[in-house]
C-alpha cells in the first residue's frame, strides 16, 4: 500500500527510510529463526538419543508449543508494561490540560518556536488547537512523548504474531516427522533445517547491512553448533 504515491504534500525520500514492512518484518523474522534454532537442536538432540519418530514428534510438537507460548509471554508482559507507561504520561497530561491550560498553552508556543515557527504562528496554531481538547491533547503527546494516543501497539498482536512466528520456526525440523518423505528422517530435518536457517540470515542481512550470503552462512552456523551440542549429548546420553 501506498497511498502517497501521488501525493504533492508526501516527501520523495519518505518510503525509502527503514523497514517498508511497516515494522512487521523484523520480529517476524527474529522469531522464525528463535523457533527454527531452538526446535531443530531439541528435536535433533533427541533423535541422536534414539528416540523413535513418533516420540521425536511429541518432543518437537512440545517444543514449539512451550518456545512459543513462553514467547508470546514474554512479548505480551513487555508491550502491556511500554502500554501502560504511555498511557500513564498521557494521563498525567490530560489533567495538566485540565488545571494548567495556560501553561500547557505557553509550552506548546515554545515547542513550535524550537522547531523554526515564527512567535505569531505559533500562537495562532495553539489558539487553533485549544478550540478541540481530544486533538490538541493528541497534538500534544505526539510533539512531547512521540505517541499518537490512538495508535498504541497492542500486546494481544505483539503476543500472537510472535506466537505464530516461533512456531513457523519451529515447524521445520519437524516436516519430515510429520510427512511422508524419503530418506532418513534426520536427515531430512538437518537439510530443512539449514535450508530455512540460511533463508532467515539472509533476510536478517536486510537489518544489518551486511552481505546476505555471509549474513545466511553465520546463521548457519550458530544453529550448527547448538545443535551439534545437543545430538552430542543426545548420543552420549542415549535412550
Ligand atoms: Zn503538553
Amino acid at each position: 500500500m501506498n497511498p502517497g504515491a501521488n501525493d504533492p504534500h508526501d516527501h520523495p525520500a519518505a518510503s525509502e527510510h527503514g523497514d517498508s514492512s511497516g515494522g512487521w518484518l523484523r520480529p517476524a523474522v527474529f522469531g522464525v529463526s528463535d523457533g527454527l534454532v531452538s526446535n531443530a537442536a531439541l528435536v535433533l538432540g533427541v533423535a541422536a538419543g534414539g528416540l523413535s519418530g513418533s516420540m521425536v514428534l511429541l518432543t518437537g510438537i512440545s517444543g514449539l508449543l512451550a518456545g512459543a507460548f513462553s514467547m508470546a509471554a514474554g512479548e505480551w508482559v513487555s508491550v502491556q508494561a511500554q502500554r501502560e507507561a504511555v498511557e500513564r504520561e498521557i494521563a498525567r497530561e490530560r489533567e495538566h490540560h485540565r488545571r494548567f491550560p495556560e501553561q500547557e498553552a505557553a509550552h506548546m508556543r515554545e515547542i513550535l518556536v524550537g522547531t523554526g515557527l515564527s512567535e505569531e504562528l505559533a500562537a495562532v496554531l495553539v489558539k487553533e488547537l485549544s478550540r478541540s481538547p481530544e486533538e490538541n491533547l493528541g497534538f500534544h503527546t505526539r510533539m512531547e512523548l512521540g505517541v499518537d494516543p490512538n495508535q498504541l501497539d497492542s500486546p494481544w498482536v505483539a503476543a500472537s504474531s510472535s506466537f505464530v512466528a516461533f512456531g513457523i520456526g519451529a515447524l521445520v525440523p519437524l516436516v519430515p516427522y510429520l510427512l511422508p518423505l524419503p530418506g532418513s528422517q534426520v536427515a531430512v530435518s538437518i537439510g530443512l533445517s539449514a535450508l530455512a536457517t540460511f533463508g532467515v540470515g539472509a533476510l536478517l542481512a536486510r537489518f544489518t547491512a551486511r552481505n546476505p550470503l555471509w549474513s545466511g552462512a553465520r546463521q548457519v552456523l550458530i544453529a550448527a553448533m547448538a545443535a551439534g551440542v545437543t545430538m552430542l549429548i543426545g548420543s552420549w546420553l542415549g535412550a
